[in-house]
């Protein structure tokens, strides 16, 4: 099919039950308009693909139970695919704090009220600072490792853009640990020149997420999406901030910026890093490569359940056909929706918005009617 501007922004406009799971209202609205800014700078298949992202994932039986398995677009600009991304830092994250014994993690999150500046402007003098202020704290010794993530907001308040950046970071085993997150707030404000300045002090966040001694394990479900709330305090204490600050380009920050700011963000955001590793971190914990790892293999939206040789994978269809099995009442459809509505197991948007596409669904479901009725 030859695909022109019309079908990409139709696609785009057209969203289904699984993508509003996936991305949600305000997000959808803006990923319409970085659609069609990118078939304008990367072309017809970059941005069809980019519309489409949810649409071809499919679900399979294995066994007595289910898989997603993702057909994702991939791009960075992709609120679901970066996030995806977001998960293997996750992942790289847990694994050194498995290991490590002594650790002491604070969530900061660095502002600029910076009003008036184009978006490469904000991105430039944050990413700056953000450069000094780290060099400092790792040639001090203050840092073990971190992991620093940049937001990027519309703020209709000031009608600007509103960069920040959130961090993770351990300074187990550094001198002055425990101060960290204070530390790193006051050199930011140091790092602007103008320390005078209360309000810009007050918008600077910092917080100990949690510290202990002595080696904790984190259950692997941390990884993935649907993680449980059924973690004990100190691990629900770092698994949210910790997907906090993995969570990629969030669209739904941009919906009151209006076509031309989001034009300007795809232009802009396109080509920077939405992650960066500090210290140790950046290294594999199990000594493997350095890189955060790619897409490798199939990749599976929740929990990938451990397959026994010999056990039947069956091909149920896209997500979207097997929800409308479900309201059609048939077996494996209504099956599939209420194991799914089983994993909504945290309080995180997207969990609350899969819990509630179920819902939906199972209520609109013939048989169950007739179950009831
Ligand atoms: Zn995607």
């Amino acid at each position: 099919m030859e695909v022109g501007l019309e079908e990409v922004r139709q696609a785009a406009r057209t969203v289904s039950r699984w993508q509003a799971c996936l991305f949600g209202e305000h997000a959808n609205a803006v990923r319409a308009v970085v659609a069609e800014q990118l078939f304008v700078r990367k072309g017809a298949r970059v941005a069809f693909r980019y519309a489409m992202c949810g649409r071809g994932d499919y679900v399979v039986r294995v066994g007595d139970t289910f898989q997603v398995r993702v057909r994702g677009c991939q791009h960075r600009l992709c609120s679901r695919c970066s996030r995806r991304k977001g998960l293997r830092y996750v992942k790289r994250v847990l694994g050194w704090l498995r290991r490590s014994e002594k650790v002491v993690l604070h969530h900061v999150v660095l502002t600029q009220d910076l009003v008036g500046l184009s978006l490469r402007e904000a991105y430039d003098a944050n990413q700056e600072r953000l450069r000094r202020v780290m060099k400092v704290a790792h040639g001090l010794g203050k840092l073990r490792s971190g992991l620093a993530t940049i937001h990027t907001v519309w703020s209709e308040r000031t009608e600007s853009w509103h960069v920040h950046t959130h961090l993770l970071v351990d300074g187990g085993g550094c001198e002055g640990a425990e101060g960290l997150g204070e530390w790193l707030k006051d050199a930011w404000i140091r790092s602007e020149g103008r320390e005078d300045r209360l309000a810009h002090r007050r918008a600077q966040f910092s917080r100990l997420v949690a510290k202990w001694d002595g080696l904790e394990e984190f259950p692997d479900e941390c990884q993935q999406e649907f993680f449980e709330d059924r973690l004990t305090a100190l691990q629900r204490a770092v698994v949210y901030p910790l997907r906090d600050v993995t969570e990629g380009v969030r669209l739904a920050a941009l919906a009151a910026a209006g076509e031309e700011r989001i034009r300007e963000f795809v232009e802009e955001a396109d080509c920077r890093k939405t992650f960066r590793l500090y210290g140790e971190w950046r290294s594999d914990p199990a000594g493997g490569a350095s890189e955060v790892e790619g897409g490798q293999g199939e990749e599976v939206e929740g929990e990938r359940v451990a397959v026994a040789a010999g056990v039947q994978e069956v091909r149920i269809g896209k997500v979207d056909r097997v929800f409308r099995m479900a309201r059609e009442g048939v077996v494996w459809g209504v099956e599939f929706v209420r194991w799914l509505r089983l994993r909504c197991l945290n309080r995180t948007a997207y969990c609350r918005r899969v819990l509630g596409m179920c819902d939906a669904v199972l209520g609109e479901s013939s048989v169950l009617k007739e179950d009831s009725g």
